[in-house]
């Protein structure tokens, strides 16, 4: 099965917030010109024949203003016909105006925000005023029918309060994506707001089991993807594929990088779009050698892991990044990742063997255990993995 050719678009580095945790954010970064984005579409078009997905990224990409969406959208669009472009965007929607809204809406972008649960708790995390503005360019964006989902970064102080956070996102009918904050690059105290490993895995299967006791209320969109993965043996989002090769962005002055988390790291940059580059070409860089080092890192180091074929080491930025671009280790998540696919991969066995999951082979409504006498309910039993893989397969 193919990964999807994504590419990632951050027109400047600049961002208007000032999150505690954050390391994506350069203060005075340019703004990419829509000359280089003209450049995008020539390097793309014959770069690779596949359906692409252009996610804006940033920093915050609402910076580059609502001229610049007018035009670069109509260029990827229509300079791309072949390679079927899809839109993403992903802000903190300070920004959100009524007319970057229609803009946006004119190519149905789906927007990605972040919310890290109520207020309080959101602002301690990254920084006062931050929520209103967020929600205010919520109400925006959703006037016009723009789609909005929200990732919540879930922090080491924040995990403490994670049942307050799963009723905020539940009570307000966002489904729930989450992220681990990662150790800083750019701070003194690099591990004083993120996750460690053993929270995060115990993070997923507190969300495994809030999914399937909300089955009908509430969408964790990560617990959907690891039980994807699990049951089609085959990773459907970027960390858990070798997003090598099919994943690359493209930095306000046109650098090419493996993906926008690398974005200002000049070690990272593989070429430039103003030249156009094959994909040869960027195979000669070094940013694309140590990515694929990697990639035959975990060939060996994961062999015996009965995960490998849809975990694949987790995202190499988190492994080969904080080691200077050694590659030393798989991704430091593994402990998570481990507990949470065993977790799936166990209870999908036991009740595969078990009996036919609800709403699957024999048909028994969801809610209803084994047992009863013909046409009464049984004791009420909370669905088990396969009801939730149901739903998703189904989908
Ligand atoms: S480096 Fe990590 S975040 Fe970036 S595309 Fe790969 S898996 Fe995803
Ligand atoms: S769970 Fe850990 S050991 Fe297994 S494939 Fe993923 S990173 Fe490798």
């Amino acid at each position: 099965m193919k990964n999807p050719f994504h590419v990632m678009i951050v027109p400047t580095l600049g961002c208007p917030a000032n999150c505690s945790y954050c390391w994506s954010s350069e203060e005075g970064s340019p703004v990419m010109s829509i000359e280089t984005v003209k450049e995008i579409v020539e390097w793309l078009r014959d770069f690779k024949d596949e359906p692409v997905t252009f996610t804006f990224h940033g920093g915050e990409p609402l910076l580059a203003g609502p001229a610049f969406y007018r035009e670069a959208l109509p260029l990827l669009a229509e300079g791309l016909p072949h390679l079927t472009p899809d839109f993403a965007l992903q802000t903190n929607l300070w920004r959100m105006t009524p007319e970057m809204a229609e803009v946006l809406a004119a190519y149905h972008v789906p927007i990605g925000s972040s919310i890290d649960g109520p207020k309080d708790l959101n602002d301690l995390q990254r920084g006062t005023g931050y929520f209103e503005k967020t929600m205010k360019g919520y109400e925006t964006a959703t006037e016009h029918g723009l789609e909005v989902r929200f990732i919540c970064t879930f922090t080491s102080t924040s995990f403490e309060r994670r049942e307050e956070i799963v009723n905020f996102f539940m009570k307000n009918g966002f489904p729930l994506k989450l992220h681990p904050a990662l150790p800083s690059l750019r701070s003194d105290e690099p591990e004083q707001w993120a996750l460690p490993p053993e929270k995060y895995g115990d993070l997923l299967v507190y969300l495994l089991d809030k999914a399937l006791v909300h089955l009908n209320d509430m969408e964790v969109m990560n617990i959907n993807d690891l039980c994807r993965c699990v049951f089609t043996r085959h990773g459907s989002v970027c960390t858990f594929a070798d997003c090598m090769g099919s994943t690359f962005a493209v930095g306000p002055d046109g650098g090419i990088y493996p993906c926008y988390r690398f974005v200002g790291m000049p070690e990272w940059v593989m070429g430039n779009v103003h030249d156009h580059p094959t994909m040869e070409d960027l195979a000669q860089s070094d940013a694309w050698k140590r990515m694929h080092a990697f990639k035959e890192f975990v060939d060996t180091a994961c062999k015996d892991c009965r995960h490998i074929t849809y975990c694949r080491g987790g995202c190499p930025y988190n492994a080969i990044v904080p080691t200077g671009g050694e590659v030393r280790a798989v991704d430091p998540h593994c402990v998570a990742y481990k507990r949470i696919f065993d977790e799936i991969t166990d209870r999908m066995n036991k009740e595969m063997f078990a009996s036919p999951p609800p709403g699957m082979g024999m048909g028994m409504p969801m809610g209803m255990g084994r047992g009863g006498r013909p046409g009464q309910p049984g004791p009420k039993t909370t669905p088990g993995v396969m009801s939730l893989i149901h739903r998703i397969v189904m989908r």
